[in-house]
């Protein structure tokens, strides 16, 4: 059993669980609930029903200290959420003049005047609810007190949920938050046998998260109890050696583009088969100006010669998928700039363009520094064409970690 204080979270809307829309809010609100040391004991989703939701909302509210409802808070007939919280709980709804106030000076965007008059629905609140302003939209987010704890109501578009879940969870962390240890080039399963001896004396939950890139090893406090995090935490660290490249939260890239700031090291890419995806992602982090100089994108055997000076003759010998041409072209990146390090991808992503001897899923990887270093990597990716560039992505990056790491 566990002893964190239990949330539920519901989504309503009949696009979701028609399947014409995905739900998001869900699994961004439970993890937000997580990390803020809940156990999030249900996570489901219900159509623009009244009588489905009011049920559901009289059985969770009963059992858990937070539930969390996003969707149907909109002026349309088909928003229930409040007139079923309202039934769940037994709290009437009043009109509030001040919501009343904000949403007259918007009723001008609409022409109908049956749409201006619904738009008043937004403006009933639960006896006893606090209100969270909307801060993008215009329906206000509600906290009604509830036998077990509370009951908060956010509206569905994520833009308008985001601000008003941070306030609402604001002052509501119970517990201490659990440690993330981020890893790359372990298995799952390797990671569960090499952390579960290593915190076995210690008051602490172990789970472990996979995509198909990295695995999240998550430590949390058993009880709430926090004395035993820490240390915890340093010992799966170091039962996972150099897999974890984060504990904060940090991504790859991140890590990478924080490991070359501190090493002064300047990094650029020669990519085939990722396209251009490990630039994006060092990119995607802010100030990596600071140590990225670029990326060439040589898809054809043609720009990998004319752009990166990777011999043709090694191309028609060797092949471009190959270890000879994936070194080549991180030495040809080498001379372009001035980068320290760089890395290179060349790799068959599918589906087709596969052979016996080079199947799809294969990809090379260069790494090449200033220092005369250089090697080649090969690895074999299962998936479709999306997964393999994806894995490909991040293991480009990880070469460039690794690397950083020896100095
Ligand atoms: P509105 O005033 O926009 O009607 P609302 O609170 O009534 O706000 P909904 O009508 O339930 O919200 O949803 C509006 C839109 O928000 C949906 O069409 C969908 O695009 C998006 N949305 C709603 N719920 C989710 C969800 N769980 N995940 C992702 N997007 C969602
Ligand atoms: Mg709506």
């Amino acid at each position: 059993m566990c002893a964190l204080p239990t949330a539920a979270v519901v989504t309503v809307g009949t696009e979701l669980t028609s399947g014409l829309r995905r739900d998001t809010n869900g699994s961004e609100i439970a993890r937000a609930l997580a990390e803020a040391g809940y156990h999030v004991a249900s996570l489901s989703a219900l159509p623009d029903d009244l009588l489905a939701l009011e049920s559901a909302l009289r059985t969770l509210t009963s059992l858990h200290a937070l539930v969390i409802v996003t969707g149907g808070l909109g002026p349309t007939h088909d928003d229930i959420t409040r007139e079923a919280a309202s039934r769940a709980l037994g709290r009437p709804l009043a009109s509030d003049n001040g919501v009343v106030e904000r949403l007259a000076a918007l009723a001008g965007r609409h022409s109908e005047p049956g749409a201006r008059a619904q738009m008043a629905r937004q403006a009933d609140v639960l006896e006893g609810a606090a209100l969270l302003a909307a801060v993008a939209g215009t329906a206000p987010g509600q906290i009604v007190p509830t036998p077990a704890g509370a009951l908060v109501l956010l509206p569905g578009p994520p833009n308008e949920m985001r601000p008003l879940l941070s306030r609402a969870l604001e002052g509501r962390i119970p517990s201490t938050p659990p440690v993330r240890l981020r890893c790359i080039g372990i298995t799952e399963s390797d990671a569960q046998h090499r952390v579960q001896p290593a915190i076995a004396a210690r008051d602490v939950d172990l789970t472990l998260l996979a995509t198909p890139d990295d695995v999240e090893v998550v430590l949390f406090a058993r009880d709430g109890r926090a004395e035993d995090l820490g240390p915890a935490a340093e010992a799966a660290k170091l039962a996972l050696g150099t897999s974890c490249y984060s504990d904060d939260g940090a991504s790859l890239a991140e890590t990478v583009v924080d490991l070359a700031r501190r090493s002064n090291a300047r990094i650029a890419c020669a990519e085939s088969c990722t396209g251009g995806l490990v630039a994006a992602a060092l990119t995607d982090v802010p100030g990596s100006s600071d140590v990225f100089e670029g990326g060439v994108v040589a898809y054809a055997n043609a720009m990998k010669s004319g752009l990166l000076d990777v011999p043709e003759q090694l191309i028609a010998r060797y092949g471009a998928v190959s270890d000879r041409t994936a070194i080549a072209m991180a030495e040809g990146a080498l001379q372009v700039g001035d980068a320290t390090l760089t890395v290179s991808t060349t790799g068959i992503a599918g589906p087709a363009g596969g052979s016996e001897a080079k199947p799809v899923g294969l990809v090379w990887f260069g790494i090449a520094r200033h220092d005369g270093r250089t090697h080649a990597v090969e690895r074999r990716f299962g998936g479709d064409r999306d997964m393999v560039r994806r894995r490909a992505t991040a293991t480009a990056l990880d070469l460039l970690r690794r690397s950083l790491l020896e100095g």
